[in-house]
């Protein structure tokens, strides 16, 4: 703890967003949503700013913080040592009192309570009022701990000066946008539901039409864990939105969602009239062996994978399949028959990715007992394009060499240009120069994660 007594007024508040995309294109792959709120419940009197390190480098900026400028960071695992050495420039520059929030301090607290003055873990939409309250009074705790899972009505409304200074349309790709969060099963390899809440909550539907006005976005991304999950378990509320969602201008949107959304043929319809373009959907994995790994959503069975895309293809969304390999069961070949489904089977898109035992899952408690977690693996690998762990089924030189060989195939240009134009017939010949560019940056954006295996150091 470095907080000091005489630090009583605070200056500025000062959020950031870590990141290690910068831009594409001129400009910043996402918005960070989840500041933008949290810098929403700061009072009107007080200067709050929202750093992103992917939009503009923030080191010179904390050089210029002092003492009464009160720092907030949120981290994924994969950013914590970024953020950590954010916390150092801060407190030489004078910075007294650095707060490290999101999922990383969620899921691990003991790795951040060492060098960060206060940790904050949850959701933290309710914990973050009382900290500036709390730095204000001279009065901060070490730990601030949001796990309630409360009702989403009336969270975090954005503010119109956020909205001013993060000037989305300007600086980002993609706005984000929250529906829902929390998913009621149970992956082994989750890091979502322990987050979030295995309780699946809903925004008020009038609270995010009146965000999506206010905010003058027509389409956007959802931070939502696995939003199609509300077509089976809140039918009517999820009708209700797509008839709302409808009337707006929206020029389309996107979400997670599990395959069996393909079930509720009425509710697609409905959901496609109300813009939404594409489902990216957790297939995870064609290896029926690796089931109970998969929380009940998934089995396996290709055959079912591919009535479900058809399905929902037919009704005008496109269909991104998220697989990921490394399982206890899976095998080089598990690869290669991915490979050959998604070549197959007409995916708009597709990720593949690296298992990776975040801190809090089951996963990595099984690789901890069975003493099979890399050592010394620095967290800036645990960005599921790297091997972490010593698989069963295979060595790690195997993994990877097999790994790369995959991922060069899908995402050749050749396979990216025939998946994106075969997404680009699926629409009205008059909407096709609006979608060009959507149908293909999807896997391009993937094609970049896939870089990142040779490009951390
Ligand atoms: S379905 Fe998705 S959000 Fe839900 S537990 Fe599994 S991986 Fe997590």
């Amino acid at each position: 703890m470095a907080i000091k007594e005489d630090v009583l007024e605070i200056r500025k508040i000062v959020l950031i967003q870590p990141g290690r995309e910068g831009k594409i294109f001129g400009k910043a792959p996402a918005a960070p949503y989840t500041l933008m709120r949290l810098a929403s419940l700061v009072p009107d009197d007080i200067d709050v700013e929202i750093w992103h390190h992917d939009w503009e480098p923030v080191e010179n900026k904390l050089r210029t913080l002092g003492k009464h400028d009160l720092v907030g960071i949120t981290a994924k695992t994969l950013e914590i040592e970024m953020v950590q050495r954010f916390t150092k420039i801060a407190r030489e520059a004078g910075v007294q009192t650095v707060v490290v929030g999101g999922n990383h301090a969620t899921l691990m607290p003991e790795d951040v309570t060492p060098w960060a003055d206060v940790v904050v873990t949850g959701e933290a939409y309710r914990t973050w009022p009382k900290i500036v309250e709390d730095f204000q009074n001279d009065a901060l705790q070490p730990l601030y701990n949001d796990t309630e899972w409360a009702d989403l009505a009336g969270i975090a409304t954005l503010s119109d000066r956020v909205i001013t200074q993060v000037d989305e349309k300007r600086r980002y790709w993609t706005p984000m946008l929250e529906i829902t969060r929390g998913c009621p099963r149970n992956c082994s390899f989750c890091t979502a539901i322990r987050v979030s809440g295995q309780k699946m909550r809903l925004r008020p539907i009038e609270e995010i039409v009146e965000e999506i006005q206010r905010r003058k976005i027509d389409r956007f991304f959802l931070t939502d864990d696995n939003f199609g999950l509300a077509f089976a378990i809140n039918p009517d509320y999820t009708e209700k939105l797509f008839l709302a969602l409808e009337k707006l201008p929206l020029r389309g949107w996107t979400t997670q969602a599990e395959m069996m959304v393909a079930k509720y043929p009425e509710l697609l319809k409905l959901a496609r009239r109300a813009h939404l373009d594409k489902l990216f959907i957790g297939f995870e994995s064609v290896n029926p062996d690796n089931k109970k790994e998969l929380g009940g959503k998934s089995k396996g069975h290709i055959k079912q994978y591919e009535e479900a895309i058809k399905a929902i293809q037919q009704v005008g969304i496109g269909v991104v399949g998220l697989f990921v390999f490394g399982f206890d069961n899976d095998t080089p070949e598990v690869m290669w028959d991915t490979w050959k489904f998604g070549k197959n089977v007409g995916l708009d898109s597709m990720s593949t990715t690296v298992l990776t035992p975040y801190p809090g899952t089951p996963f990595r408690a099984q690789l901890i007992q069975e003493d099979r977690l890399m050592p010394n693996k620095s967290w800036r690998y645990y960005d599921t394009a790297h091997v972490t762990y010593y698989p069963k089924q295979m060595t790690v030189e195997v993994f990877e060499k097999e790994y790369d060989k995959v991922c060069k195939a899908i995402y050749s240009p050749f396979r990216i240009a025939q998946r994106g134009l075969r997404a680009l017939t699926r629409y009205p010949l008059r909407r096709m120069p609006a979608k060009a560019f959507g149908s293909f940056s999807t896997d391009y954006g993937y094609r970049r994660t896939f870089a990142w295996r040779h490009a951390v150091p």
